[in-house]
Formats: structure tokens, sequence, C-alpha cells
């Protein structure tokens, strides 16, 4: 017996063709899977199809949802790839293969992980390089996500050990690719099972303040949705409660005083665009007092995993600490999804770099997505890579650099003006004559620095100057101003 019916969830979303090619994964999958059962006593095809019902969710493209349904067959059924390949098609078992090794990834890595620092962060860097395409990645986090959501059914040291893993490895996987919500969730069941006790009381705790805030927090509510009301701003507003995971880590900093937490529940305002983001700051300013050192302007300068909102903190007149987070509802998504939504199915394109996994308008600040995966994919065919300069440019401190028309770009800490213009275009680089940087002359010896809005003079005639390779610190700038004098050494 099926606890829910994945065909029906599906047709809510997916029409014709899809639906036809979901209707046969299940029956392979529900063959394939006959007779083995879960840890819970129910048939283990609940589990596939589970994870498929997350992919669908997530809003995920056909392809993923297809190979959510068949994930663990080749591994732990008789059925093949070929087979695979024969009754759904390759793109498909293509994503099942990469599912099933994913797992056993450890062996490959190790090429890679003798170029990297050994943390547990860059084994989730690692995992993601590993896998060919990056929904790969998306699927695994949404198998995961429903093991943890059946945890219980496993004897106390499994549930350790998968709580742990989750918390070390799926987690900082999720939070680096921009997927907030997901993030949240295996954190909160990882610690619940990690550190019971701690759990319970804080989110005891949690209650009993809440209670408490909520009301206050209420009257502030009502005030700011009159003045953007008389504003004419169309917005909406809710409350964001704090993750107890979130809060156990802060109370860790904030001498575990729950009295020290200012933002148990933040008012986050949605709005249209931009400019209504810094209108809404503007007026709740002008309605309560600041504090100014909390203002965090994530809209002009983004989290390094893309996460874009205005935060501020503010003080009421009776004393009431409020936290606002302001962003747009692109925003929102992006802070909720990540990369799962540059998979939506509803925008599906059927370029080769979309059915590769590499999607060719990756955000800038997860151009590092593809270098990895890159890098790992000459490892595998056994090219040579520049050890120095991959770890500088992974693993160093990024800052966000503006070009005129406000476009952002990400470069590594210390990186000089040529290696932005090689970053816009290799003829941007090329024809350099000159840079000015936020209005101003600039010389080429002269790092960039975080949220410099920078501007490429750029010569026809202008041509780069061997000396240049001591003027370029990326990987990228070096590999293309090679390449031109070359070119030019050749003439
Ligand atoms: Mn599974």
């Amino acid at each position: 017996m099926l606890s829910f019916n994945l065909f029906k969830f599906a047709k809510k979303h997916y029409q014709g063709d899809d639906l036809v090619l979901i209707d046969k994964a299940i029956k392979l999958a529900t063959e394939a899977h006959k007779g083995q059962k879960r840890k819970s006593g129910q048939p283990f095809i609940n589990h596939p199809l589970n994870v498929a019902k997350i992919v669908i969710e997530w809003g995920m493209d056909i392809d993923s949802v297809l190979a959510a349904i068949l994930h663990d067959t080749v591994e732990d059924t008789e059925l093949t790839l070929e087979q695979i390949e024969a009754e759904i098609n390759q793109d498909v078992a293509r994503l099942v293969d990469g599912l099933t090794k994913v797992g056993q990834v450890r062996s490959n890595m190790k090429d890679l992980s003798t170029y990297l620092p050994a943390t547990k962060d860059n084994l989730s860097k690692l995992l993601i390089a590993t896998s060919q395409d990056i929904r790969v990645i998306i699927i695994k986090l949404a198998d995961r996500l429903h093991n943890l959501r059946e945890l219980k059914y496993l004897s106390k040291e499994k549930q350790l050990k998968i709580a742990r893993e989750s918390l070390e490895v799926f987690a900082p996987i999720a939070d680096r690719i921009g997927m907030g919500r997901v993030r949240m969730e295996i954190e909160e069941i990882s610690f619940s099972y990690l550190e019971p006790e701690r759990f319970n009381k804080l989110q005891k705790l949690m209650k009993k303040k809440l209670g408490k805030s909520t009301r206050k927090l209420g009257r502030v509510r009502v005030e700011v949705e009159k003045k953007l009301t008389q504003a004419v701003i169309d917005f909406e507003i809710n409350g964001r409660v704090k993750s107890i995971y979130s809060l156990h880590r802060k109370m860790l900093k904030k001498g575990d005083n729950i009295d020290n937490i200012y933002d148990l529940m933040a008012l986050r305002v949605i709005v249209n665009n931009n400019e209504d983001c810094y209108r809404v700051l503007g007026i709740l300013h002008s309605m309560y007092k600041p504090m100014v050192a909390r203002i965090k302007d994530y809209i002009a300068v983004p989290k390094a995993n893309g996460y874009q909102s205005i935060h501020t903190t503010v003080i009421t007149p009776n004393k009431q600490i409020a936290e606002f987070q302001v962003r747009t509802q692109k925003m929102h998504r992006y802070a909720e999804e990540g990369l799962a939504a540059s998979f939506h199915y509803h925008d599906q394109k059927s370029t080769k770099n979309y059915k590769g996994g590499f999607i060719s308008q990756l955000p800038t600040n997860l151009q590092w997505v593809n270098q990895l995966q890159n890098i790992a994919k000459k490892l595998a065919d056994g090219q040579q890579i520049d050890r120095e300069q991959m770890a500088v440019d992974l693993f160093k401190y990024q800052i966000f650099v503006y070009s005129p028309k406000g476009d952002i770009y990400n470069l590594p800490e210390g990186s000089l003006p040529l290696d932005f213009a090689y970053l816009i275009h290799s003829k941007v680089g090329k024809h350099a004559a000159g840079f000015l940087v936020n209005n101003k002359i600039h010389p080429f010896d002269k790092p960039l620095e975080n949220g410099d809005l920078v501007e490429v003079i750029t010569k026809r005639f202008s041509k780069p100057k061997p000396d240049w390779l001591k003027l370029v610190t990326t990987s990228h700038a070096k590999h293309k101003l090679k390449a031109q004098l070359r070119i030019k050494d050749k003439k």
C-alpha cells in the first residue's frame, strides 16, 4: 500500500508526454523494488516516490523527477542503466548513474582532494565537483531530506551517524548552492537527534519568548503596514521565526542568554523591485531608530552564496527591538530555493548546456560550481592543473565588484584590474588600456576592493604585453593572457 499517489500529485505540475514517462518510471521502479521494505516496515518504493515528490515540490525539470523515482534502482535492484536508457531515455539514465556514483565518490575524489585543504566544507565542494551534473546534487539533497524525515525508524547508532554527516556535509552543500529552506530543515532534524536535550530546552525557551514578542511585533507590523500603504508601495509582510539550530549557534556566541538575541522573530517585507527595498528601508528608519551597526545591505553586496536582502534592526519608542528583512520576490525565491530555481520546469531549456547540467546563465556568484566541475573533469582526463592557482581561486575570500552597467562579478580577494577585464571577456582584457575605479584612474598593479565600480578603458590598438603576466592573479586571466601572448609570438 502506498502512502500517497505520486502520479496524481505530478498531474498538477506536468502534462502530456511527461506524465506518460512519469507513469512508466513509477511502474519500472515499483516492479524493481518489489518485496523490498524500508526500516519503517513500509514498501521500499515509498522512499523513491517521496523523494520524487520533494523534487516536484522544488519545481524541478522532468528529467530530475524521473531520475528521483529511479534513483535507488541501479544500486539496490536488478534494473540496469541500459534498461533505464531503453525504457525512459539517455539523460535520465545519466542522472541515475550520477546518483549511484555520488555515494561512492570518495575514491575518485582522491586526486582532487590532494589539492585542497581538508575541511568538512571542502567535502561538500568536492561532492559538487565530482558530479558532472549539478542536478545530481539537488536530487541527492531530496534523498537525504526524506531519509532524515524517517530517521526515527533507524537504530540509535545510525541516527547519530546520519545526523552528523547531514549537519557537516549536506547542510553546507545546500547552503553553498543557496537552498536556504532545505539547509534549515536538514539542520533542524539533525540537531534534534544529535543534541535532543538542548534542542528541547531551546524549543521551550523559544516558545515562551515568542508569545510575548509576537504580540509586541504585531503592533509594529500594523504601524509599518499603514505607512507603506500610504507610500503606495506594493508589499507583502510576514514574520519569520528563527530556527532552533541557528538560535543554538547564536546563543553560543552571546553568552547563552536568549535575552541577547534580537531576531527570534523578524518581520520580512517583500516588494517588487530593488528601488522599493531602499524606499522601505528609508520609511522604516524614519519611523524608528535604527541600530546602526546592524544595518546590512546584502543587495549591494550579496553573500557568497548569492543571498540578497537588506537587514536592519530598529528600536521602537516603547523600547521594542525589531529586526526587518527587506527583499524582492525574486530574491525571496532565490533565498528559499537557490540553485534548484534554475531548473524550474516552466522555464526549462533544452540547450546542450542545460542538458549537461551546466546552466549557461549560472549566477556570477556561483561560477565556482562550473570552475570546480571543469577542474574535476580535467583531472579525470589526466590533465595537469595549476595546483597553486586552484587553491588561490577557490578558497580565497571572494570580493564583489561592479561593471558600469551594474552587473556584479566575483573575484578572489587581491585580484587586479586586469583579472576583472579578462573575467568580462578575453577581448576586453586584450585591449585594456587603463582603468577607472569608482571614477578615478586606477593603476594596473593595485588590487580591487569589495564593492568597487570598475570600468575598463579599451583601445582598439592596445595589445597584451608579456609583463602583464605579473599583473594578473586569477588562473582564468593567466590562461587567457598566455594564449594571447602565444598567438602574438607566432606572428
Ligand atoms: Mn535513496
